[in-house]
């Protein structure tokens, strides 16, 4: 198969969701699907069992909480499907964010009875940032949720969508009948068997055909035969460019857990879902299929194997082929690289490859010399954009424990932020460290990390932060921003890569400080235009 078509035939994206809204159980189904898996609860199995080969996994386990990031890839139908998983845990958000610049599409999985939650509307939002394309999976159709119509309100409201529906049950919970497929014109009727994969279909051209009275009750055609109309009426028609470039958002319903409506969702996923794209980097548009390789590191993945500590970095092929044994400009370091068992993803499993595309996710074995955004290219400098750093929402005092061991505890903080746990900041007036974080859980991950993996041990002290700010000064000679440097002194820091930024400690007094020194920008985010 040639260049062009290995490309053609990548989907890759995301599955993002509130804890809970079935985002595990979907994407078990998927990979049933693609026969990736022989049985319903593989996905979950694997989970546990790495937890117990591994201690940080341990941490997940004992919280049931997925904190990996990992790679599920299957064909179906010819496509070559990569998903890449998310956590739903809001702690581990920006992980999630890092995952999200490495989709070309996502899947919202969003729960019938408990709507739009606040996880949900946080990733969206990043989505429409990006204007990624999103299908809307509304699930558990089988227990009594919220009215359809009042659900398509509230995810374009709350989320800022403009959705219209590609499918539309008959019914719900008790109730729940079966849906009308819009896209291709069928009926599916729901048996509440969770064994059958193939699900039966009856054609339905014309909804108006009184056979569905026969087959659905005529209660329940009249009442699905109203909803259409309105639904008509109400929004627009599909539009693929629309989906493509983020304009409007495909919505499908179905019960991941009961395998229903399912497989309509991945039909139409394969045949609307953008391949992969051309994307920008700080110096110019990389097309997908050029031929030579360019990625970046979005994600990695510590101490998988705890006799070797090593770390995997996940690396997205944007373009070109990468190839086992053949020498990588790693852009940071300006060093050639070979690897010798890059390792692609399948199903569960990961195995060495000889050569991956476009759109596929390699995972590199590394003792350390990836940083989250760092780029692979056969010669040519280009970094690519779009991996910003988020104001974190904690932030406390890094204190060393055990003064023996201080070596330890800044290699073991270095890798720890390099790997995206957590944010440093360096107080300019003292050289005190700060980590920031996303959610309290991870000063816990860090400390268990550092004393398991690095042998040394850490103490917090509070430090009360309201946001930290990128500084952007309009020019660094100016009086504003001298006097800005002197009187916010205490406040001022710098990050990992020796940013500025502003530790405001109110939102009254960033709201000062901005009124105060208008030349002086701040941002909420690393990377600003
Ligand atoms: P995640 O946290 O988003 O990955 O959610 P899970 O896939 O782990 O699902 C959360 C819970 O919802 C589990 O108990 C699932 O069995 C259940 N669940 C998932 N899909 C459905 C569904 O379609 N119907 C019902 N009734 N329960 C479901």
């Amino acid at each position: 198969m040639g260049f062009e078509q290995e490309i053609k035939k990548r989907r890759t994206f995301g599955i993002i969701s509130h804890p809970d809204a079935g985002k595990t159980t979907l994407t078990e189904k998927l990979l049933l699907f693609g026969g990736a898996i022989q049985e319903a609860g593989a996905v979950k199995n694997n989970k546990i069992k790495k937890s117990a080969t591994s201690d940080f996994m341990e941490i997940e386990r004992q919280r049931g909480i997925s904190v990996a990031t990992s790679i599920l890839a299957f064909l179906y139908k010819d496509k070559k499907i990569n998903i890449l998983d998310t956590p739903g845990h809001k702690d581990f958000a920006e992980d999630t964010f890092r995952t999200l610049t490495a989709v070309d599409s996502v899947i919202v999985v969003i729960d019938v009875a408990k709507g739009v939650e606040e996880q949900t509307e946080k990733l969206v939002q990043v989505c429409r940032m990006r204007n990624i394309p999103i299908i809307v999976f509304i699930n558990k159709l089988d227990r009594e949720g919220k009215d359809a119509f009042d659900l398509l309100d509230e995810v374009e409201q709350k989320l800022g969508l403009t959705v219209t529906p590609l499918s539309f049950p008959i019914g719900m919970g008790y109730d729940f009948k079966g849906i009308y497929n819009i896209f291709e014109k069928n009926i599916n009727l729901f048996s509440g068997d969770s064994k059958k994969n193939i699900e039966d279909t009856i054609a339905f051209n014309d909804i108006n055909n009184p056979e569905l009275d026969n087959i659905i009750g005529k209660k329940a055609a009249e009442e699905l035969r109203e909803n259409l109309e309105l639904a008509n009426g109400v929004y627009p028609e599909f539009d693929k460019e629309a989906y493509l470039n983020g304009t409007q958002q495909p919505v499908f319903f179905g019960s991941a857990l009961n395998n229903f409506g399912v497989r309509e969702l991945l039909d139409c996923f394969i045949e609307i879902a953008p391949i992969p794209k051309d994307k920008m980097s700080q110096e110019r548009l990389v097309k997908s299929n050029e031929k030579t390789l360019t990625g970046f590191v979005f994600k990695i993945h510590a101490n998988m194997d705890p006799k070797h500590r090593d770390r995997l970095a996940f690396v997205k092929i944007v373009s070109g082929t990468f190839e086992r044994n053949k020498p990588y400009l790693h852009v940071r370091s300006n060093k050639k690289m070979k690897f010798s068992s890059p390792n692609a993803f399948f199903a569960e499993k990961k195995e060495i490859v000889d050569i991956s595309y476009p759109g596929d996710i390699v995972g590199l074995h590394d003792t350390g010399s990836f940083k989250i955004g760092d780029t692979l290219t056969e010669g040519e400098v280009l970094y690519y954009k779009g991996i910003p750093s988020f104001s974190p929402e904690h932030f406390r005092y890094i204190n060393n424990a055990d003064p023996m061991k201080s070596k330890q505890l800044s290699k073991g903080i270095d890798q720890l932020m390099d790997e995206g746990v957590a944010q440093l900041f360096t107080l300019e007036m003292n050289g005190r460290k700060i980590i920031g974080t996303v959610g309290a859980l991870q000063y816990e991950v860090i400390q268990y990390r550092l004393e398991h993996e690095y042998g040394a041990k850490c103490t917090y002290d509070n430090f009360s932060v309201y946001k930290a700010c990128w500084v952007q000064p309009e020019d660094i000679n100016n009086e504003e921003f001298k006097e800005f440097k002197r009187v916010k002194q205490k406040f001022l820091a710098k990050d990992k890569k020796g940013q500025l930024v502003f530790l405001a400690d109110s939102q009254f007094s960033l709201q000062m400080t901005q009124q105060k020194y208008p030349s002086v920008k701040l941002h909420f985010t690393s990377e600003y235009e």
